[in-house]
This record gives structure tokens, sequence and C-alpha cells, in this order.
């Protein structure tokens, strides 16, 4: 069964509340998707303190209790210990030993791989990217739109390349499920959405969100017609809950939309669980 993996950075499930701002104003197939097609799960992972990127998304891709690993969570980007855990084993080295093909469809923008692996801070699907480098998608993939941009719309990239066209976020849509259906597995990750919660900013929050429910409710037209498994999930809370600045220990949701998906789903009680059931299912 083919998949799409989308992660959504900082988004967990909370009450309706004045400074939640994914509510179905703001984001109605978002809020449509969570309510039909996600379970809650746990994203502390049987740690104090709150919740945190490298951690959590270590967690997420190689299906090891990354917290419980490094002894508490950890920001940002994994440390070189983090880093060699995610390097022994993680969700694409599984993939391309079964022998699926795979595309990352986040746009680097670099010449190629070597540069990305001189960088000094990676994030952790950059890592687990390096270790299955053809997946990665550059700058000339971008402009022929064989990859898409982190912010989906490439305006934030306009100054240093005005030759790849601005497009709508349906078009990244469109983009994005063009590379899905010639691909087993497809991960589009988003990061938008844990900056806007960082930034406390209401009004941001919501125009962040605004843009991702565009391009997932065109999405989710392409993929139903398809037959492609849709999944979703976050590493952490973050943006569901505007008056704190950092993280929150809310739980996340996992998202399954398509064939089996309520089986999909039943398996999935924390981070833990998504390599696995990604495997299981493909
Ligand atoms: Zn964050």
């Amino acid at each position: 069964m083919k998949i799409i993996f989308l992660f959504i950075d900082g988004v967990g499930l909370r009450e309706p509340a004045a400074d939640n701002p994914v509510n179905a104003e703001v984001c109605p197939a978002l809020c449509r998707l969570l309510s039909r097609h996600a379970t809650p799960i746990d994203a502390c992972l049987c740690m104090d303190g709150l919740p945190q990127s490298a951690t959590g998304q270590a967690t997420m891709f190689t299906g090891v209790n990354a917290p419980v690993f490094m002894g508490r969570h950890c920001e940002g980007f994994p440390g070189p210990s983090l880093r060699k855990k995610i390097e022994e084993g993680n969700l694409f080295m599984s993939l391309k030993k079964r022998g699926k093909s795979i595309c990352f469809a986040d746009a680097y923008l670099i010449d190629d791989a070597a540069e990305l692996a001189a960088r000094r801070f990676k994030s952790v699907t950059t890592v687990m990217a390096l270790t299955t480098p053809e997946v990665i998608a550059t700058a000339d993939d971008l402009a022929d739109d064989q990859a898409v941009m982190q912010d989906l719309t490439r305006e934030t990239i306009q100054d240093r390349y005005p030759d790849i066209p601005v497009i709508t976020p349906e078009d990244a849509a469109a983009h994005l499920f063009a590379l899905a259906r010639t691909h087993d597995f497809t991960l589009y990750e988003f990061f938008q959405t844990d900056i806007a919660g960082h930034s406390m900013d209401y009004a941001r929050a919501c125009s962040v969100l605004r843009t991702y429910d565009r391009f997932l409710a065109a999405l989710l037209r392409y993929v139903e017609a398809a037959g492609i498994l849709l999944v979703m999930t976050s590493d952490h809370g973050n943006v569901e809950s505007m008056n704190e600045q950092g993280h929150t220990r809310n739980p996340v949701p996992f998202v399954a939309f398509g064939p089996k998906e309520a089986e999909v789903r039943a398996g999935v009680k924390s981070l833990v669980d998504v390599t696995p059931v990604v495997l299981k299912y493909i």
C-alpha cells in the first residue's frame, strides 16, 4: 500500500479555547481530519518535562523511545549520541531494505548531498535522509516541481531564488501527490506550525494554519481518489496553546486516512508506535 506521511511540527490536541487557533474557522480540513480520522497519542514518552523536537522526532522515525534513551527530552537538533542512534536504524533505512521506493519531498536549498552532510546542525529528518542520500531533493528538483518547499508556497525563498515561482498551497498539494503516486512512501515535513507556536502571535498561527489547510484540503481529495493511505502526526504540542511560548504535554494526533485506516490507528498509542505501524502496512 502506498503511504504519504505528513509530519506537522508542534500540533497537539486540546479542547477549544480562545488561544487555540486549531479550530474549524481557521483550519476546517485539518479539524475534520482530526475529529474523524485521528486518535490521540502520547508524545511525553514516560519522561517528565516538556517534549522536544530532537527526541520526539527521533522516536517517531526510529521506533526507539529517544527520551528514555537520552534520559531527557532533547531540543532542536540531535547531538552526537542521538544522531548515531538515528544512523543505526530508521524508517528510511528499513523501507530501503525492503526494496520500497522512498521520497522525502522537502527541498533542500543545496546542490548535492555532500553539501548537506557538511552542515553542522542537522534535524532528525536530515540525519535520516543522509542515511539514504538518494532521497534528498535539491533546489533543482524544486525548480522542476519535483519537491515541495517547507513553507509550501516558496514565498520565503524569493530573495534567493527569484526564478523559482511562487505557487499556491493547492499547487504544492498537486506536486506532492504526483510524487506520492510514483513512490511507495512519501514524507513531507512542515514546521511553520511550531515556529508560529513559539512566536505567541495568534494572527501568525492562524495565517500558517490557513495556508496548510488549503494544501491539506486539496491533498485529501487527491489521496482519497487514488486510494493512498495518508498518515499524519506531530512530535509534540505547541500551536494549540498560544498563551504558552514553549511546547505542551498535550497528546498529539495520529491520523490515518484511507485504506484500512481504523486498523492502522488502532495499534498506535505513542510516538514509539509510528515507525512500526508504517512498516506493517506499507
Ligand atoms: Zn518547538
